[in-house]
């Protein structure tokens, strides 16, 4: 069957499937430590879901206007103003069905055939592939482990080209947990304002998960003039641990904004309609939950970096922020005989029974990223089976 070029461009999002496979696996009644898939083992706040209850009572069942109705882009610019000190209007404000939609929406609206879009690696699995879907080249940075898996702002700056038109920033970062610091991004953000037409896309979902007293700072917030050039991602999925219920947003200059709301309007039209009102509550008055699952996860990050730095040939770093010890196994791979971090994934899954993402799905091979937002017994589980099986 002859399909579209674009599916052959791209593959299925790696951190999905291997979520699928060890779900798979553990309905076969398998017993599995699942350290794949990021997303809160955590529930919904209450609070959050008798919202969403009441607003179905209500009747909040049909279509709203395509950016998310007017209350809930105003509470979106609340919250911007409140927490990262951003000032937009609700005319600058899409919502969408998730994080992963409002990018997607992001890159339709910016990237022509042949368009560049600069990815500091390790990253995030899917924007590679989205890039490709919207006909554009991903050019990657390569960061190092040295660096604290962050770029220099002397890399950025060669990396431009006359076609470059997109630079991605994911801090707090998926899958490293690195988390830029402002000096960085004002050096960033000068570099982009030399170049008519360069974009950044910040995608701050973990922004909520930053450790050891530091600061999120969004890159937008640092002047008008590069708030200007910048297109602000974020979502309710870690924060309030709503990954399943699709609530996305984006914040843009207006032409930016009108251009996403557009390519929505012509693909799911709005996100949910009572996840909206729901998710109004959330933005207005999120109450303690981020700052319990701070704590909590801090907490998991020391158990399961330690840990994993009890293994032979296994280096973890702390990570800065979000949920996700990114390990290098470089040495472990070497010492079994195993060809890479692939293979050496499908061992620990079949072997101990433990589920990982290979780090090369992040274009870092060598490493495997090991969610830490599940229990402490199965963190603990999980090191004990690593350990073992690599013994
Ligand atoms: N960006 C990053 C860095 C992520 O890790 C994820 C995965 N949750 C997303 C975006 C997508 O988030 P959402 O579930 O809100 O679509
Ligand atoms: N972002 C999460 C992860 O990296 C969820 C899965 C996905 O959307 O790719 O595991």
């Amino acid at each position: 069957m002859r399909l579209a070029q674009r599916v052959q461009r791209i593959k299925p999002s790696p951190t999905i499937a291997a979520a699928a496979k060890a779900r798979a696996l553990k309905a076969q009644g398998v017993d599995i430590c699942d350290l794949t898939v990021g997303e809160p083992d955590l529930d919904t706040p209450e609070f959050v879901k008798e919202a969403a209850i009441q607003a179905l009572r209500e009747g909040y069942t049909k279509y709203t206007d395509a950016r998310g109705m007017e209350p809930l882009r105003k509470a979106i610019c609340h919250k911007l103003e409140r927490d990262n000190g951003l000032h937009y209007t609700p005319d600058q404000i899409v919502a969408s069905c998730g994080a992963k939609h409002a990018l997607f929406n992001a890159f339709q609206a910016l990237i022509d055939p042949g368009d560049q879009v600069l990815i500091p690696a390790p990253y995030w699995v899917s924007y590679p592939d989205m890039v490709s879907v919207c006909d554009g080249e991903p050019v990657l940075i390569l960061t190092t482990e040295e660096n604290g898996f962050k770029p220099t702002p002397q890399q950025i700056a060669d990396a431009i080209t006359d076609r470059t038109r997109v630079l991605l920033i994911n801090s707090p970062c998926n899958p490293t947990g690195a988390v830029w610091e402002r000096e960085l991004l004002e050096e960033i953000a000068q570099i982009v304002l030399k170049h008519d037409d360069l974009f950044v896309i910040s995608d701050e979902v973990y922004e909520c998960l930053v450790y050891d007293g530091r600061q999120h700072v969004s890159i937008a917030s640092l002047n008008e003039r590069i708030k200007e050039r910048t297109i602000v991602v974020n979502a309710l999925s870690k924060t309030f641990a709503m990954t399943g219920w699709r609530l996305g947003y984006a914040a843009a200059p207006k032409p930016i904004a009108d251009a996403m709301a557009k390519i929505q309007s012509q693909s799911t039209t709005n996100p949910t309609a009572f996840v909206q009102v729901a998710a109004i509550k959330a933005l207005q008055e999120p109450g303690d939950f981020p700052r319990k699952m701070l704590e909590l996860y801090n907490f998991r990050r020391h158990l399961i970096v330690t840990a994993l730095n009890n293994i032979d040939g296994v280096k973890c770093r702390t990570p800065e922020g979000a949920f996700y010890a990114f390990a290098k196994f470089q040495e472990a791979i070497e010492r079994k005989g195993f060809k890479d971090d692939y293979e050496l994934c499908d061992y620990l899954l079949e072997k101990a029974h433990v589920a990982t993402v290979a780090g090369s799905a992040f274009g870092a091979p060598g490493y495997l990223r090991l969610s830490f937002a599940t229990s402490e017994d199965t963190l603990q589980e999980a090191a004990r089976r690593i350990k073992e099986a690599l013994a």
